[in-house]
C-alpha cells in the first residue's frame, strides 16, 4: 500500500526535481506546487509530478500569500504529506501550512522512507548526536527536506499543469528588490568539494584554496565558524546539520576538526579525504583517507602536482 497523496512545494527547481523524483514511487499521486507564471510552470514540468500547480505570484506579491489557496488544495485530498525544500522561504510557508492544516512541521528532514504505507521522517536531534524517526499521527503532515535526500532521477515531464484555484491573500507586499551579492555556489549539486575549516589562518589564504579548487574542478565550502564567525565565505557555503548537507563524489577537508555537527553535513560524500595537522583530530575517525600535515604545505604541493 502506498501513500495516497504527496504535495511537493519548492522555490527551487533543482530541489523540486530531486524531491518529486524521490517520492514518485511512494505515492499514488504527487502534486508539485511552484511560484511564478506559466513560463515557470513549463520549466518545472521536468519534475515529473502527476500534476503541477503554479501560484502566479506577481512582482509585488510573495509566495506566502498563496498559503491558504495551497492549504485548500491539500484539504481536498482528505490526507496528504506536504513536503518543502529547506530554503528560508519554504520554511516560512511550511509554518503557515502547518497552522492551516492543523498539524505540526518537521524541519530539516534528512531521510524519508515509506514503511507499511506510511512515511517515516528521519532527522538529526541533540546537536547532531542522535537521529530521530517520526511519523505523523494526523491526516496531514508538513516537512521540509534537506538537499541531497534523494538521488536525482529523470522522469517523463508533467503534462497536467494548471494555475492554483483561489486568489492570493495579499498579506505581504514587496516594496524593493536587490540582487543577492553572495552565493552562487551550489554545493548540493557539486561532485567535488574543498571543505575549509578554522585551520585556515587568514581570509587571503582562501586564494590558495580557490587555486586548488580550480585545478581539480571543485566548489569551495566550509565549516560554520568560517562563514558565521569569520565571515570569510557566504553562510550558504557552510556544511553541517544547520548548514548544507552534501553528497559529492569526493570532499577534501582542510583544517577541519571534524565535530559531529559538521560531519552531519558531509558524511554522505562518497569519499572523504582529510588534512589536519593534529593526528588526534576527530575528523580522522570519519574519513576514508587521512593526511596528518599542514595545509599550508599540502595545498601548494597539490596545486603544483596536479596543475
Ligand atoms: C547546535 C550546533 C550546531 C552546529 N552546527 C554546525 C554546522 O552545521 N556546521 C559546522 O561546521 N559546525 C557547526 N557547529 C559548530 C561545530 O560544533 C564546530 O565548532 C565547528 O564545526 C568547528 O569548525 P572547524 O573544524 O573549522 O574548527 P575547529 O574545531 O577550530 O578546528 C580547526 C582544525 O584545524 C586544524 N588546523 C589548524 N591549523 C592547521 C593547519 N595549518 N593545517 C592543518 N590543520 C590545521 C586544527 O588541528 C583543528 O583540528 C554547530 C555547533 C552547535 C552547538
Amino acid at each position: 500500500m502506498s501513500i495516497q497523496s504527496i504535495f511537493v512545494i519548492s522555490d527551487d527547481l533543482a530541489a523540486l526535481n530531486e524531491i518529486c523524483g524521490g517520492v514518485k514511487a511512494m505515492a499514488e499521486k504527487v502534486t508539485a506546487v511552484v511560484f511564478g507564471g506559466r513560463d515557470t510552470a513549463d520549466k518545472a514540468a521536468s519534475c515529473g509530478a502527476d500534476k503541477l500547480l503554479y501560484c502566479p505570484v506577481d512582482d509585488e506579491g510573495a509566495p506566502e500569500n498563496y498559503a491558504a489557496a495551497i492549504a485548500d488544495e491539500v484539504k481536498k485530498t482528505g490526507g496528504a504529506a506536504v513536503l518543502f525544500n529547506n530554503s528560508i522561504r519554504s520554511r516560512c510557508l511550511a509554518g503557515i501550512l502547518g497552522v492551516l492544516l492543523d498539524t505540526c512541521v518537521l524541519t530539516s528532514v534528512n531521510e524519508l522512507t515509506e514503511q507499511d504505507g506510511e512515511l517515516v521522517y528521519r532527522r538529526m536531534v541533540y546537536g547532531g548526536t542522535a537521529q530521530r524517526h517520526e511519523r505523523f499521527a494526523k491526516p496531514y503532515g508538513v516537512a521540509t527536506l534537506s538537499g541531497g535526500v534523494f538521488e536525482p532521477v529523470t522522469l517523463p515531464a508533467t503534462g497536467d499543469i494548471a494555475p492554483i484555484e483561489g486568489a492570493p491573500a495579499a498579506g505581504i507586499k514587496r516594496i524593493a528588490r536587490a540582487e543577492k551579492k553572495e552565493g552562487g555556489t551550489n554545493l548540493v549539486a557539486a561532485k567535488r568539494i574543498l571543505d575549509v575549516g578554522r585551520g585556515l589562518a587568514a581570509k587571503e589564504d582562501l586564494e590558495m584554496i580557490r587555486a586548488l579548487a580550480k585545478v581539480i574542478g571543485a566548489e569551495v565550502g566550509c565549516s560554520r565558524p568560517v562563514a558565521e564567525n569569520n565571515k570569510w565565505l557566504p553562510k550558504a557555503n557552510y556544511m553541517g546539520i544547520t548548514g548544507v548537507q552534501v553528497k559529492p563524489d569526493f570532499i577534501i577537508t582542510l583544517g577541519v576538526s571534524g565535530q559531529v555537527q559538521h560531519i552531519g553535513g558531509i558524511n554522505k560524500s562518497k569519499v572523504i579525504i582529510s588534512v589536519n595537522k593534529d593526528k588526534a583530530a576527530p575528523i580522522f575517525k570519519n574519513c576514508d583517507f587521512g593526511l596528518v600535515g599542514d595545509i599550508y604545505k599540502i595545498v601548494p604541493a597539490l596545486i603544483e602536482k596536479l596543475s
